[in-house]
């Protein structure tokens, strides 16, 4: 018998060995030319120092130098943070401003200046921070150039946890990228910590974040952060106020994963609107709705409950059934259509009681 070649019993072990090999999704074949395409996505253009850069063509713009819709204070009143030259500032004392729309899984790409005129130093210069999950997980801004600091608070440090793994900082003045992929915390129905917030900070094209695991919030508290608590998947982008006027242009998020809906955070005092009771208490068609943390309402009908997250200011969805309510309050009386399922016979338009 012909002893094969080394290189054909290379090429035979290879190919042998493809079917060994097990597809990340089961459900697909090795090069399985059924399998969807990926979308097509336009990439956009780079900023440069004197221009801000075109997002993808499939982010969702936050602020493109023109207007503030997106943006509130965080109880969702009007945010006093001000545009000046395309950009977005900070007014010292004015408090965070936040995204009105939540995302959970995504990539968030954002231009920041520390004012150009040097003021203070260590943790009082350019002080700023990027929060994700509505103000409970900060990456620090902050003025690093030639500005000493301890390590965990310099910028782009997942601030007290983590330094970041290079000082990439520009001049102040500069316009500096931050690109972050951000993977929210999971917690299960009684809220257990399933798994921990997972962070990838890119600043300036120098990766200085390598998909850390955050070992808790670092909000809030200084000494000694609180640990994880449950919380809504997809929740607002926020920007520290830490008195000094920094600046951000070309803010974008990709959400990564599918969402049937935008979840939006809406202002508390809405939210308070709603609340009440609707139908004739104490019959099958009735409701009760209250405002929960975090710009949520719950859903009473009976005995179930339904955590509704807002898809507009006017129409809700159940987080984990398809229950939906639209609330018109149009005329003179305030009305709430609760739609269980697709079953329109149980769609109910209900009155709210007078309070
Ligand atoms: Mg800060």
């Amino acid at each position: 018998m012909k002893i094969p070649s080394i290189r054909l019993l290379g090429l035979f072990v290879a190919l042998s060995a493809v079917p060994l090999f097990a597809q990340p999704n089961p459900a697909w074949l090795v090069h399985d030319r059924e399998r969807p395409l990926p979308p097509v996505v336009d990439p956009g253009t780079a900023s440069t120092q004197d221009q801000p850069g075109r997002p993808p063509s499939d982010a969702v713009v936050l602020f493109d130098g023109k207007e503030l819709s997106n943006w509130v204070a965080m109880d969702g009143s009007p945010t006093k943070w001000v545009i000046r030259d395309g950009a977005l500032e900070c007014v010292p004392g004015s408090g965070y401003v936040r995204s009105l729309q939540g995302f959970g899984d995504c990539q968030l790409h954002l231009e920041w200046a520390a004012p150009t005129k040097v003021e203070g130093s260590s943790q009082g210069r350019g002080n700023s921070g990027v929060f994700f999950g509505l103000g409970r997980y900060e990456i620090q801004v902050l003025d690093s150039y030639q500005n000493n600091t301890y390590a965990d608070g310099s910028a782009a440090s997942y601030y007290g946890e983590y330094p970041p793994l290079a000082n990439a900082c520009r001049p102040p003045g500069q316009w500096q990228t931050y690109d972050m992929i951000w993977t929210a915390p999971r917690f299960d129905a009684e809220g257990k910590l399933l798994s921990k917030a997972r962070l990838t900070v890119i600043h300036n094209g120098v990766v200085v974040q390598n998909n850390i695991e955050l070992e808790r919030p670092n909000a809030g508290r200084w000494f000694d952060p609180l640990p994880y608590k449950a919380h809504p998947q997809r929740l607002p982008i926020a920007f520290q106020d830490h008195g000094n006027p920094v600046r951000y242009r070309n803010i974008w998020v990709r959400e990564l994963g599918a969402h049937r809906h935008p979840a939006f955070v809406l202002p508390d005092t809405l939210l308070d609107t709603y609340a009440g009771n609707y139908g004739k208490p104490g019959s099958w068609n009735s409701a009760k709705i209250r405002r929960l943390p975090d710009g949520q309402l719950l859903l009473s009908l009976g005995t179930s409950e339904v955590v509704l997250t807002a898809a507009s200011p006017t129409h809700f969805h159940g987080q984990v059934t398809d229950v939906q309510v639209k609330f018109d309050f149009s005329g003179d009386k305030k009305k709430a259509l609760v739609t269980v399922g697709e079953d329109f016979a149980r769609a109910m338009v209900l009155e709210r009681e007078a309070q």
